[in-house]
């Protein structure tokens, strides 16, 4: 049978780092192996679930480019078959019916605190006769039903990340509550540990990747697994994702949803190629910036590292870069078109705008760059204060105002020969350094000392007819 693969998301809030992590590396695995990469949405706490969550998480999913083989599986339209699946526990005298009520769990917590002891359920109404379970029904008390889990229990997998893994029964918090409150014969709204057993047999799930956080539960899931005589899954517990003080990443570290990165200026390849590497990494000597696919034809469970796995801004910072940089240019155009229109800037050709593209191609980190790289090509900017001092420190009016008289003359557009002779002329004329003309020329055009090739830009501005005006300007102030 083919591997299959699957991401099992609650749609309770926006596609994060640390569930898109998971599923890549479930697609990874899936793609590696021809297998197939299946989506169920874990929907059943209807009051924390929306809509939109489940549209934003398939969404981000795509965007990542991490498609999926089969329509989606939402788990709320089966929760009648979890249910069924209690009630065999229930008769198979593997489940029981709880009546603890809320009073007495916290009673319970508050003695556990007293003595230093974890909190535990003590399992008191496990042993009930069929006869005090009725009249408990009776009284009209609500009760949740456990599965049984013996503290010698001894529950061992292979995880294909961490190798042999064991737990005992008496470490898992006493019996494991299968499903929610309910009054009556009634069986409540099943629960994940429940549900996403019952879930990944239906739906034929080879292998289980997912984040460490959930080790117990799988050590819980096994026993039910058992329970019910299904075939278990291979199972494999991910690093979590941390934050730069070696914390689980979470919604205080400002940026963790994909939309997010998304809006900043990450592309869906450099950040898909970066995730890859938090906690797995390609053997030594090979590129660490690979395409999913050419990813997936190396990527190996085994070569999963075991810690948690930095985030680490920098690293992608760089990679994002290193996309931007070996990106068409057509294309990049196509991206920052949508900015400049969004700033109302307008250029006056799509020549202009594909060598404006090209000329801050390479200095672009992450897309929304595009704005300040490419602002004082659109926005005449105000001199900054060193670049005053500069200008008076160094006499430069007159050699401004023997470009413009230059300038005048030359009645079509400039190029890069014709730019260098204004330059050669005027520094032999003045007895001055080229450096000092050519720091004063981009202190007029762009108001900085900074920037990219003066004699692009010079050009770029040219052909929009503002390199004389924006040099007359700055005379105007010095
Ligand atoms: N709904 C669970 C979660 O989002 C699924 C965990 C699992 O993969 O089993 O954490």
């Amino acid at each position: 049978m083919k591997n299959r693969l699957r991401l099992a998301p609650s749609p309770t809030g926006l596609l994060h780092i640390g569930t898109a992590r998971t599923a890549l590396f479930n697609w990874l695995y899936a793609k590696k192996t021809k297998g197939k990469f299946l989506l169920r949405i874990e929907d059943t706490d209807l009051s924390r679930s929306k809509p939109e969550f489940t549209k934003n998480i398939l969404e981000g999913l795509s965007w990542l480019g991490l498609s999926w083989d089969e329509d989606p599986i939402n788990q709320s339209e089966r929760i009648n078959v979890h249910k069924v699946i209690i009630k065999k526990l229930l008769d198979q005298g593997v489940a029981y019916r709880c009546f603890m009520s809320e009073e007495e769990s916290q009673q319970l917590r508050e003695t556990q605190k007293k003595n230093g002891l974890p909190p535990k359920h003590d399992n008191r109404y496990r042993g009930l006769s069929k006869s005090e379970i009725k009249s408990f029904i009776n009284e009209g008390k609500s009760s949740v039903i456990r599965f049984k889990i013996d503290d010698n229990v001894q529950i061992t997998w292979h995880d294909q990340i961490r190798g042999e893994i064991k737990w005992l029964g008496k470490d898992l918090g006493g019996d494991m509550v299968l499903s929610r409150r309910a009054y009556g014969d009634d069986i409540g709204s099943p629960l994940y540990n429940l549900a996403v057993v019952v879930d990944d047999n239906f739906m034929n799930i080879t292998h289980v990747i997912r984040g460490e956080d959930h080790i117990s539960n799988t050590a819980k899931q096994i026993l039910i697994y058992k329970a019910l005589k299904y075939e278990l899954p291979q199972f494999s517990h991910t690093p979590l994702i941390l934050n730069s003080e070696g914390k689980k990443l979470s919604k205080r570290d400002s940026v963790t949803s994909i939309d997010e990165f998304r809006e900043m200026g990450y592309l869906p390849d450099a950040l898909t190629n970066y995730m890859t590497l938090l906690g797995w990494s390609p053997k030594s000597g090979e590129n660490e910036i690979q395409s999913l696919d050419d990813i997936s034809r190396i990527f190996d469970l085994k070569d999963v590292n075991k810690a948690g796995a930095k985030f680490n801004w920098e690293k992608l910072n760089w990679i994002n870069s290193q996309y931007i940089k070996n990106m068409d240019t057509n294309e990049l155009f196509n991206i920052f078109i949508k900015y400049w229109e969004k700033e109302k800037w307008e250029i006056p050709s799509r020549k202009w705008g594909l060598d404006l593209t090209l000329l801050i191609q390479d200095s672009i980190v992450v897309l929304k760059d595009v704005i300040d790289q490419s602002k004082p090509f659109f926005k005449l900017q105000e001199l900054d204060n060193k670049s005053i001092d500069f200008l008076k420190e160094n006499g430069v009016k007159s050699l401004l105002i023997n470009v413009i008289e230059l300038l005048s003359k030359k009645s079509q557009t400039i190029d890069r020969n014709y730019i260098k002779e204004i330059i050669e002329e005027i520094s032999i004329k003045h007895n001055i350094k080229k450096s000092i003309l050519m720091k004063s020329l981009r202190i007029a055009f762009f108001g900085c000392l900074s920037g990219p090739d003066l004699i692009k830009s010079w050009i770029l501005l040219s052909e929009k007819g503002e390199d004389l005006s924006r040099i007359q300007k700055c005379l105007d102030i010095i």
